[in-house]
């Protein structure tokens, strides 16, 4: 298997750490869309978050909700996002799942993350229809 994220959990690519424990690895982003943008991955290979076992899920929320806060006290962030990406539609390009946390500024010189989209309200029916037919149990 060639997976970028067992290789730099394993070591044979460089990355720089910034945490580990028994079931989770972080490093940081070496593409940044802010100052400090780190990845969160589970140590065991998933594909995403639809095959990825509860226990690693578990454990990489828990390391992210440390990095959020690490980011927070250490580089001053004035909010945290935490993004996962599923499917290439939804911009997974390294099919090992993992979690973004990425420190969000003020202080734009700090920050290029930009939201992709504009909310604007939707049909009140069709969003009632939508959540009839998600709806579980
Ligand atoms: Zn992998």
């Amino acid at each position: 298997m060639d997976c970028l994220f067992c290789s730099i959990v394993s070591g044979d690519i460089p990355s720089t750490k910034v945490y580990e424990d028994q079931l989770t690895y972080a490093f940081m982003d070496i593409s940044p869309a802010s100052e400090g943008h780190l990845i969160v991955v589970p140590k065991r290979h998933s594909k995403d978050i639809l095959e990825i076992p509860a226990e690693d899920l578990h454990a990489v929320i828990d390391t992210g909700r440390k990095l959020a806060q690490r980011v927070t006290d250490v580089l001053g962030a004035d909010g945290v996002n935490l993004l996962n990406n599923r499917g290439e539609h939804a911009w997974q390009t390294v099919f090992h799942f993992h979690l973004h946390v990425i420190p969000r500024y003020t202080d734009k010189s700090r920050d290029r993350l930009q939201l992709p989209w504009t909310p604007e309200p939707g049909d009140l029916d069709a969003i009632k229809a939508l959540g009839d037919r998600l709806a579980l149990g």
